[in-house]
């Protein structure tokens, strides 16, 4: 299979056709028709073997979670996804892992209604990029910089339930079948929490999504606001099976390992109560509050501070 037949087959037949989109795949560019009054949010994301996944990861999941992690990134603006772009580097055109890809990929695509309207194909080490585009009102996107001093710290859903999974699957933890089972769906197939995202619009000041880690990635909404924090580990929100990790081997895996495309939010409290209204099916919960004094306070169950000893993932940190 040629690299053209190749495209033609697996990326140009797709589930999804957008009115916004006059010309998809095929052409030397696509052309796209962004709403009147709206920007256009653009992210990208990579997803290179042996770094972000075991080599012999399945391609189902994978194809979904290389777009969930981009519209994840969308959802934490506030963005309504749209489109998106693929580029691939494959070792070799297998047939059969290109097919289950795409199984995992378009099935999501067809949740969000996004359209897949170009990328590039090359041959190397398998690597995934995908650059995902959204809309969003201008002026009502969820900034980094957002946050003011007294705004309520939220955030969506579990947190470390992903990197419980994978210290199983990498022999530092072991978890019954069943626990193991339930925990690694939120590994292999996180959900971006894009409702979620939009229905803040207007309601939170300062939002991201947490790849890296709470620590980390709420660290960088801090700097970028010039404020600080106090957060409380006992509103941390975990799950049974995560609970009972944390209980073993401390808070590392809800801080600071990430993977948990949970949306970390700032909302002012006059917006609390149109907050409380929202009833996110992934759950909500306040963690802690801004405050003037730069950089994060932690404070433990027992209401002493707590200094941890590990922060984010970062792919460069001493190296
Ligand atoms: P060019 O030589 O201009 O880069 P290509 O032959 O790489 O063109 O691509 C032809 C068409 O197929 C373009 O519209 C491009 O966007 C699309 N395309 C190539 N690779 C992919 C891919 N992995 N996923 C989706 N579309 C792709
Ligand atoms: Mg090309």
């Amino acid at each position: 299979m040629n690299e053209l037949e190749l495209i033609r087959h697996f990326f140009a037949r797709q589930p999804v056709s957008r009115a916004d989109v006059a010309a998809g795949i095929g052409d030397d560019c696509a052309l796209l028709r962004p709403p009147a009054g709206q920007s256009l949010a653009v992210t990208s994301d990579l997803l290179v073997s042996g770094v972000h996944f075991l080599p012999d990861a399945d391609p189902v999941s994978l194809g979904h979670k290389a777009l969930a992690v981009n519209l994840s990134d969308l959802a934490a603006m506030g963005a309504e996804p749209a489109w998106f772009l693929l580029n691939l580097v494959l070792p070799e055109a297998d047939a059969p892992w290109l097919e289950r890809f795409c199984r995992g990929m378009f099935d999501l695509a067809r949740q969000y209604d996004v359209q897949l309207v170009g990328g590039d194909t090359s041959r190397g080490p398998l690597t995934i990029g995908i650059e995902a585009h959204g809309f969003v009102p201008e002026g009502a996107a969820l900034r980094r910089s957002g946050a003011r001093v007294g705004d309520r710290v939220y955030v969506t859903g579990t947190l470390g339930d992903a990197a419980v999974a994978l210290l199983h699957r990498l022999g530092k933890e072991r978890l019954s079948e069943a626990d193991f089972a339930a925990l690694v769906e939120r590994l292999d197939w996180p959900v971006p929490r894009v409702r979620e995202g939009m229905a803040l619009r207007g309601i939170a000041t300062g939002a991201i999504d947490i790849s890296d880690g709470l620590l980390a990635d709420l660290g960088h909404v801090l700097e970028m606001s010039r404020v600080g924090a106090r957060i409380f580990l006992d509103k941390i929100p975990l799950s049974p099976i995560c609970r009972e990790h944390v209980g073993k081997s401390g808070w590392e895996a809800a801080l600071a390992m990430g993977d948990d495309y949970e949306l970390c939010f700032t909302v002012p409290t006059k917006n609390t109560g149109a907050l409380e209204k929202l009833q996110f099916a992934c759950g909500l919960h306040c963690i802690g509050e801004i405050e003037a004094e730069p950089s994060l306070r932690i404070v433990d169950e027992s209401g002493k501070p707590y200094h941890p000893t590990f922060t984010g993932h970062d792919h460069f940190a001493g190296k």
